[in-house]
This record gives structure tokens, sequence and C-alpha cells, in this order.
């Protein structure tokens, strides 16, 4: 297959640049391929609907491991707060999260999206997409309601839980979410900043948690919990705020802004890629349903995405929509225990339990997935 085919504008496309987006234009571009991505933000650090916490393989073995050091802040405990707030330390040698300044991250993503002769266009939303011989017919709108018209041999859905490419192109559609609302405080410090605050409670939270976090330049409290679409509910984060902001010594100022969205928690969509059209992310449906973390899969799937899309125009490679099914986690077990806790959870086992044993190994595997130092991983550094 020629390289360069000049009868596309480009050869992959891509919708979104966020983790999954950045991470699938990223290796494509690197590869050798024209890549463009159409971002609908014109600042892609504005609007976040992300706490932006970083596992360590993400930190370590990605190409987030080239972000600016001074917007990363690092966090080596969990504090596990039972519902009557009772606390438990938790940690695993060597391991660790990051916080980050998200705002400042996004924006160094999109430069290295440019640095990497990415064409990333801001202010460009993507609206429809037709098949074109081979490839697709991309229609999209800029800022000033120019119209956008590309031939691409391959179009990537980036574009997040609510994926307009997905339902344009017949794909997969994420049916069930959770429901995250975050407030931001600029310039806070918490007094414990290396720890993430998590806290159970079925009265604030059902189906997920509550959590305060220092970052590098504030700190985030926020709250998720399972969305209904049928009697949505709001998260009273100001009543949970009430109830243990002083306990972690947050300040009682009013926020300086807010952060929201939801959360996918079903597990991979399907069909996830067809006919020269993939989805890769939120989009895709690949975020842990129990956790809630989707940065380090979205992005380890972009990149797989991106480097399959490369191979398959520079050597006939396997089809890149087997290579983006195959390489999307299923999260068997974690999808059992999200059915678990949305029928069966209890306040009182955590209060009940929360000193003992059996919740502190679970907790560890949720928080820790067993990794610390002792079974350190081979790294697979991106450079
Ligand atoms: C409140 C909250 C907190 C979270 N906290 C964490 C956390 O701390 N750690 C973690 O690992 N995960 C967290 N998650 C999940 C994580 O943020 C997502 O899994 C991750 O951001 C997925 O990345 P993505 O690139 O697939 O999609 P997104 O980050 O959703 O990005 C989609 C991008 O596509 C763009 N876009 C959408 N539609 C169009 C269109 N039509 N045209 C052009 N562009 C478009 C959007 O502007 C956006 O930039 C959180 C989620 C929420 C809602």
């Amino acid at each position: 297959m020629a390289l360069h085919d000049s009868s596309y504008d480009c050869d992959v496309l891509v919708v979104g640049a966020s983790f999954a987006g950045a991470a699938c234009a990223l290796a494509a571009a690197r590869a050798g391929l024209r890549v463009t991505v159409l971002e609908r933000k014109t600042d892609p650090g504005e609007r976040l609907r992300t706490t932006g916490i970083v596992v360590k393989e993400a930190a370590e073995q990605t190409w987030l491991s080239r972000a600016p050091s001074d917007c990363l802040h690092r966090v080596e405990r969990v504090r596990l707060y039972s519902p009557r707030l009772q606390s438990l330390a938790l940690n695993a040698p060597g391991y660790y999260f990051l916080t980050t300044d998200t705002p400042r991250l996004m924006r160094w993503l999109a430069d290295e999206l440019r640095r990497n002769g990415v064409d990333l266009r801001l202010g460009a939303s993507f609206t429809q997409a037709q098949r074109d011989g081979d490839g697709w017919r991309v229609e999209g709108r800029s800022q000033g309601l120019l119209p956008i018209q590309c031939r691409t041999r391959s179009l990537v859905g980036a574009d997040g839980a609510k994926s307009r490419v997905a339902e344009r192109t017949g794909l997969g559609r994420v049916r069930e979410f959770l429901y995250g609302i975050e407030y931001e405080f600029a310039g806070a410090q918490l007094p414990e900043p290396d720890a993430l605050h998590c806290f159970v409670s079925k009265r604030y939270a059902p189906g997920y948690i509550g959590w305060v976090a220092q970052n590098p330049t504030g700190v985030q409290a926020g709250l998720a919990l399972r969305h209904d679409p049928e009697r949505a509910r709001v998260p009273d984060i100001d009543g949970f705020l009430a109830r243990v902001g002083a306990l972690v010594g947050l300040p009682s100022e009013r926020p300086d802004s807010t952060r929201a969205g939801l959360i996918p928690c079903s597990g991979p969509v399907f069909p996830l890629a067809r006919d020269g059209a993939l989805l890769t992310g939120d989009a895709a449906g690949i975020v842990s349903p129990v956790t809630a973390g989707g940065i380090h899969s979205a992005w380890a799937h972009g990149w797989t995405l991106g480097q399959a899309l490369a191979a398959q125009v520079r050597s006939g490679g396997p089809a890149p929509e087997r290579v983006a099914i195959d390489s999307a986690p299923r999260f068997r077990t974690k999808r059992a225990l999200r059915w678990a806790f949305d029928r069966f959870q209890f306040d009182w086992p955590f209060d009940l339990l929360l000193h003992s044993a059996p919740l502190r190994w679970a907790a560890e595997q949720v928080y820790f997935h067993k990794r610390g130092d002792s079974q350190a991983q081979v790294l697979r550094r991106v450079d």
C-alpha cells in the first residue's frame, strides 16, 4: 500500500485531542502517517471533565512521562474513610499516583502533537461522516461556523463518553455511566498533601466514592455516583464537603471552578471498530468499571491503535479494527464487581470491617493492583 495515497487528505482523522486522541495521533504521526485532529475546544485546557489523576504505570511507561514536572504532584498514600469517617491509611511501597495541573497538561499535550507533525485543529467540531470508497468523508465546523471537509483513510473517535463519531458511523455506544462532579480550590493546601482522601458513603456517593486531593496548584474535591437517566440525581457535593471538609483541612471558601462529566462503567462497546472507523478511550467504553480510572487505558489503547494504523499503511500489518477490538480491556472481573456494588452496597460493612485484614486487602487490590516495588513490572518506556 502506498504510504501517502493522494486521494486522501489525511491518513488518519482523529476526533478529540484528550488522552486517547493524543496518544493515537502521536503514535501514528511518529510512524510517518499524515494525521489531522479535530478538537472542538479552542483551548484544550478549558472545560475539563477529569480529576486528572495519573497512575504510576501511565506516569512511567507512556509519553506522559515527559510532562513538565511542575505540573505533577506525587501522592503515595490513600486514606480511606468509612461512612462514619473512621480512616485507614493504605500504601504499597514504590507505588504512587500523580495529581496534575490538568489544564497545563492538556495544553502541553497539544504542543506535543504539533511538535510531532500532527495537524491539530482547535475550535473544530466533528459533525458528520460518510463512507466514501475505502475511506471516510468527514464534515465538521470551525468556531466561526466555517465548514470543514476532509477525506480520510481511517476515522478515529476519541471524542468521549457521548461519542458523536460512534453515533454517525453506527458503532457501539456507551449506555451505562457514573456521573462525577468536582470543585477546585485554587491555591489551597491540605495538611496531608501526599494522600488521596477517599470516602465511602452510600448517602453521598451511591455506586462510587467521594475524594479530596492536593494537586500542584490547589485542591480538588469531588463526588461521583451511579447515573440513572430516568431519575437523574445531582450529587450533593455541598453536603458532602460540609461533612468531610474540616476533617481533611479543606478551606471553607467557595470553589473557584467546577468540573463534571459522565464516566462509562460497563466495559467496551460493541462494535468498537468497523470499516476504517474505530473508537478509543471513553468513546469505546474503556474505563475501569470499579475505579472509574480511564486515563491510562485511554492512552494505552489510543497508542496501540495509532501504531496499528501506521503498521497497516506501511507494511500491510494486521487490520487495525481487529487490533482495536483485541487490545481493548474486557474488565470481566471489574464488571462483575460493578454489578455487585450497584445492587449490594451497604455502609455498615465498611464501618464494621474498616480495620480488618480482608477489607485492607481488598482496598489495596483496588487502589494499587498489588503493584508495589516487590511486583515491579519491566518498564516499557516510549522514547
Ligand atoms: C469527574 C471525572 C473525574 C475523573 N477522574 C479521573 C482520574 O482522576 N483519573 C483517571 O484515570 N480517570 C478519570 N476520569 C476518567 C477519565 O477522565 C477519562 O477516562 C479520560 O479523560 C478519557 O479520555 P478520552 O481521550 O477518551 O476522552 P475525553 O477526555 O472525554 O476527551 C474527549 C475529547 O473529545 C473532544 N470532543 C468531543 N466531541 C467532539 C466533537 N464532536 N468534535 C471535536 N472534538 C470533540 C472533547 O472536547 C474532548 O477534548 C474522570 C472522569 C470524570 C468525568
